[in-house]
């Protein structure tokens, strides 16, 4: 029945049964209607949203597209009324089916989409209510963080990551989970990942899985075992400063002179053995942060409060460098106070 121009023309708003093909086979309306109603079970309008649905969960299953156009491009009129629609035929919202998506997506099976929330649990390591959570001091502190990163403009949408090691266990690392919305988060879906003898890390607890960045926080954490928490971030300025030939960060204020220098790695996909091997290499035996060019940056500290500080003075150094520049009145700190300075707080830390 629906061929043509007709089906062409299906996912268009406000698509009725076209006059041209009530004209050619005489039927009135009112007769399509009774007959779709015979043959298909459900009244027009009810079809009609049912192959705009099936439209649109392709769409979401098989492509990374919004939720708008997803809508837009099925013939809903909105987003609103697809979720009502989607949440009535599936259970479910289209933001959480997107999420189920992501959360079952993984390297050997590539994506998956589950709709069905009974055919398919993501849950693979849930914690249940009331019982007790493993590492709840350290997932509350990586869950501290990454809020306040978020709330400080560092970290947009699920960009970064924040890594930190437990007091119980030096190879058992929280992390931030992969492609989850930072805001509602709870300390028991940080992940916890332990740091294997045969160098892979290996996921251990938390229902979703952890960010794909596991290979640089844990490569930074098997080098230095003074760094107990790492931070990745895609911070716009440091990015900024991340381009270009000698993207060298020099201090413009005191307190930014504990972070420097500043390392800067060239360009490595993100998520591989290689990039982590090359931020681990940036910062050697005592670097708090580097730049990946294209990127962002990452940093480091003996505990949450100094890798968020590395972060925070690093944009900051970022932008009032491209500020400076921009403005025409840049002027570092001379490299003498930059040493003394750094001497300063050395010592500050050694007492
Ligand atoms: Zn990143």
């Amino acid at each position: 029945m629906f061929s043509g121009t007709m089906e062409l023309k299906i996912f268009d708003k406000g698509f009725r049964i076209p006059e041209s093909y009530r004209e050619e086979t005489f039927f009135s309306e009112a007769y399509l209607s009774r007959f779709i109603k015979q043959r298909f079970g459900k009244n027009f309008g009810k079809l009609l949203t049912d192959i705009r649905l099936t439209h649109a969960r392709q769409l979401l299953g098989l492509q990374d597209i919004t939720i708008l156009r997803a809508a837009l491009e099925s013939g809903f009129s909105d987003t609103a009324a697809m979720n009502k629609a989607f949440l009535s035929e599936n259970g479910i919202t289209p933001s959480d089916a997107v999420l189920k998506r992501k959360l079952s997506a993984c390297p050997e099976r590539g994506f998956l989409f589950i709709l069905d929330p009974e055919t398919e649990s993501t849950d693979r390591f849930p914690h249940r209510e009331g019982t007790f959570m493993k590492y709840e001091e350290t997932r509350k502190i990586v869950l501290e963080a990454i809020m306040e990163a978020v709330e400080q403009k560092l970290i947009n949408g699920t960009s970064g990551n924040i890594a930190m090691r437990t007091p119980e266990d030096p190879n058992v690392v929280c992390i931030t989970p992969s492609g989850i919305p930072y805001t509602g988060m709870k300390p028991e879906d940080i992940a916890v990942v332990v740091m294997k003898e045969d160098g892979t890390n290996e996921w251990i607890d938390g229902k979703y899985k952890p960010s794909s960045e596991v290979p640089m926080h844990c490569a930074v954490m098997r080098a230095r075992k003074d760094v107990n928490a790492t931070v990745h971030t895609h911070s716009m300025y440091a990015t900024i400063c991340a381009m270009g030939e000698n993207p060298q960060l020099i201090p413009i204020t005191p307190p930014q002179c504990e972070f420097t220098p500043v390392g800067i790695v060239s360009f490595t996909m993100p998520g591989s053995n290689d990039v982590a091997d090359k931020v681990r290499d940036a910062l050697g035996e005592k670097g708090r942060v580097c730049l990946i060019k294209n990127h962002g940056m990452f940093s480091c500290g003996k505990n949450m409060t100094a890798a968020m500080h590395a972060t925070v003075y690093t944009e900051e150094m970022a932008k009032t460098t491209v500020i400076a520049k921009t403005l025409g009145t840049y002027e570092p700190m001379p490299e003498e106070a930059v040493k003394a300075m750094q001497a300063l707080i050395a010592a500050d830390q050694a007492v």
